[in-house]
């Protein structure tokens, strides 16, 4: 949950937005310097090293989820403790798990039913072609300098990739015109993204709707990205809200102490998307209830619903017993409120034959008798 403050000023970046204004950084007794985590990749990085991951087969998939802390200005979908999911593919440098990370999250949004979104990507280029790319941009900047915000007048030398995604109007305009990262690219960076934009047209024979541009205003805001950097968001939105991003940090866990090793992943933050699925109703969480509810009438046959639910529990069916006291009809009630696939019928008249009713409650099935043994009853509710 959190971590020394150290590991997301290297990681992430100092000059970034959430390591100067966004994290919850406090001091522990021992004097040290701890923050509650505002991102998971850095962590994660951590951990590949503290745990010797390197040494199983690469690249190693993993996820995340759970909460993480933003000192941001709360709106609608944004809090500051929020609930993040993400994953990560470390080891492995080919353009293949680029477009696989991709293809993820592509299907997860799908899966939702979230429809109408787009997907946005870029290739900001390594260590050994983003400098030219940078100075590039500040020359470019500093000839707008009297244009863009004063967000942007401050952090042009130190930063000068965050000037390309200010949210403001007039700095919008400004970036549209700016030097493009993928005219900059090295040999193997210009071969890595001529690679995932074919992989990606290979995507479309599964996702006919998979429309991608490619932006280079697109930069993500932390300092560990490198090459790929992609976006999923509404199309309505144009850019201002973001549902699901990542990209490549082959940098990053070198840069906190590791020995040099690829890695990409991508992180969606759990409210936005649930206020995105609200917003547009398409899914409806399956509602699962129990295999059956036993309805009983009597004391003894409430004392056979506990011992026959105890048995089906352990046999591996899940089983509510109606609430005692009840009318058959108030616990029939209950069985349908439940959800219930089935309702098993107690009385005197079933104790005295041995043979309990089985009601089928999803659809127009015949009831049956059976036999009030828990092989019987499971195997009945197991469709055999
Ligand atoms: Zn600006
Ligand atoms: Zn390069």
């Amino acid at each position: 949950m959190f971590e020394p403050t150290d590991l997301f000023e290297r990681g992430v970046g100092d000059a970034t937005d959430i390591v100067q204004k966004e994290m919850y950084t406090f001091e522990d007794h021992g004097g040290d310097s701890l923050t509650l985590r505002p991102e998971g990749t850095a962590g994660v990085c951590r951990a590949y090293i503290e745990h010797g991951l390197h040494n199983q087969p690469q690249p190693v998939r993993m996820y995340y989820t759970g909460p993480y802390f933003r000192y941001e200005r709360p709106q609608a979908g944004r809090f500051r403790q929020l609930r993040q999911f993400g994953i990560e593919a470390i080891g492995d440098g080919s353009p293949n798990v680029d477009v696989e990370v991709i293809e993820l999250g592509w299907s997860y949004i799908r899966s939702l039913n979230i429809t109408g979104t787009t997907l946005r990507v870029n290739s900001i280029g390594d260590s050994e072609c983003r400098p030219a790319y940078l100075d590039a941009l500040r020359e470019y900047y500093r000839g707008h300098i009297d244009e863009v915000c004063d967000d942007d007048r401050q952090r042009l030398e130190r930063a000068p990739l965050r000037l390309l995604d200010c949210k403001k109007t007039q700095c919008q305009r400004i970036g549209d015109a700016a030097p493009k990262s993928t005219d900059f690219l090295c040999d193997d960076c210009e071969a890595h993204w001529i690679s995932v934009i074919v992989l990606l047209d290979g995507l479309k024979d599964t996702y006919p709707d998979l429309v991608y541009s490619i932006d280079h205003r697109l930069v993500r805001g932390l300092d560990y990205y490198t090459r790929t950097v992609f976006e999923i968001e509404p199309e309505r939105t144009a850019g201002q809200s973001t549902l699901l991003g990542g990209g490549r940090y082959d940098g990053l866990i070198e840069e906190i102490g590791g020995v040099p090793t690829p890695g990409i992943g991508f992180a969606l933050g759990l409210d936005r998307i649930i206020s995105e699925v609200k917003s547009q109703k398409g899914f409806v969480p399956p509602e699962i209830g129990p295999d059956v509810v036993i309805v009983h009438l009597g004391d003894e046959a409430r004392l056979r619903a506990s011992a026959l639910a105890a048995g089906l529990r352990d046999d591996g069916i899940k089983v509510l017993v109606a609430p005692a006291g009840r009318s058959m009809r108030a616990q029939m009630r209950y069985s349908n409120s439940m959800n219930a696939r089935y309702a098993l019928i107690i009385g005197d008249r079933e104790l005295e034959s041995g043979e309990g009713s089985l009601r089928p409650l999803q659809d127009d099935g015949d009831q049956s008798e059976v036999p009030l043994t828990v092989e019987v009853i499971a195997k009945a509710l197991r469709g055999g």
